[in-house]
């Protein structure tokens, strides 16, 4: 089996107590899978409790849902990496789709904070992908290869293998719609001939995120260019979620 990664991004819901009660429940039903990598995106405020809940696990690795590029300062309510590892976080998200288009986040800041993920060792999900009316104006490529390059402006080819990179189109998010399982192949080719041509492998794991269930998941993990899954809703629930990470294995 190939190896899968699996990740649940919680955005702004779950407190510590949930989590805490989450993790119970998940863990009881189930028990590690060779090869597969199980990421939990709880908000700030829940890392710590995430990662004392799940920390029995070998398998699963808790991440930030965003991060400043700057380690500390002057910078109300944001969250640094050395914070987020400090309460247990080991990656981010970076530039998610609500991210860039609720609150203005730029290409250039995406390269910021990725830079600053990896200068602490940590692994940086890197979140691209193109609105609707990009994607009927046949735009789908140039714009998540775009935000994939400003993503990866101060990354080494050596580097681009320490990195995870999720196509989440942005009308599929939380809409269920979803990609079908050919066009997100289609979208992740592109996506790791890019990384090629900019020097890497082209070994990134490439996960597809938007609206996906227990329904959909099967066929696009069976695609040999998707490998894995960025989930927020269907996350949420410990015993569906438990379904999901297991399927097919
Ligand atoms: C997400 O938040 O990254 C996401 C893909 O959400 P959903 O699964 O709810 O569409």
């Amino acid at each position: 089996m190939r190896p899968l990664l699996f990740a649940a991004n919680w955005k702004m819901q779950v407190t510590p107590e949930e989590t805490r009660r989450f993790a119970g429940q998940f863990l009881g039903a189930t028990a590690p899978v060779e090869g597969r990598a199980l990421w939990f995106f709880p908000s700030a405020v829940s890392i710590g409790a995430a990662a004392e809940a799940f920390g029995t696990r070998s398998d699963v690795r808790i991440g930030a849902q965003d991060v400043h590029w700057e380690p500390k300062g002057a910078y109300t309510g944001a969250t640094s990496v050395p914070l987020a590892r400090g309460a247990g976080a080991s990656g981010a998200l970076v530039g998610h789709s609500e991210r860039r288009h609720v609150f203005g986040e730029t290409d250039e800041e995406t390269g910021k904070k990725v830079r600053a993920l990896l200068d602490a060792g940590c692994t940086p999900f890197l979140c691209v992908g193109e609105k609707l009316e990009e994607r009927e104006a046949g735009k789908t490529e140039e714009v998540v290869l775009r935000q994939l390059r400003a993503g990866l402006a101060g990354v080494s080819p050596g580097e681009m293998d320490g990195l995870v990179v999720a196509y989440e189109p942005v009308w599929a998010i939380g809409t269920g719609r979803n990609a079908t399982a050919e066009d997100a192949a289609r979208v992740h080719m592109a996506l790791r001939a890019e990384v090629s041509r900019l020097g890497g492998t082209g070994r990134i794991p490439i996960l597809y995120g938007g609206s996906v269930n227990l329904g959909n998941a099967l066929g696009l993990l069976a695609q040999p260019q998707v490998d894995g899954v960025l989930v927020g809703g269907a996350s949420l629930d410990p015993d569906g979620w438990a379904e999901i990470v297991g399927i097919g294995g």
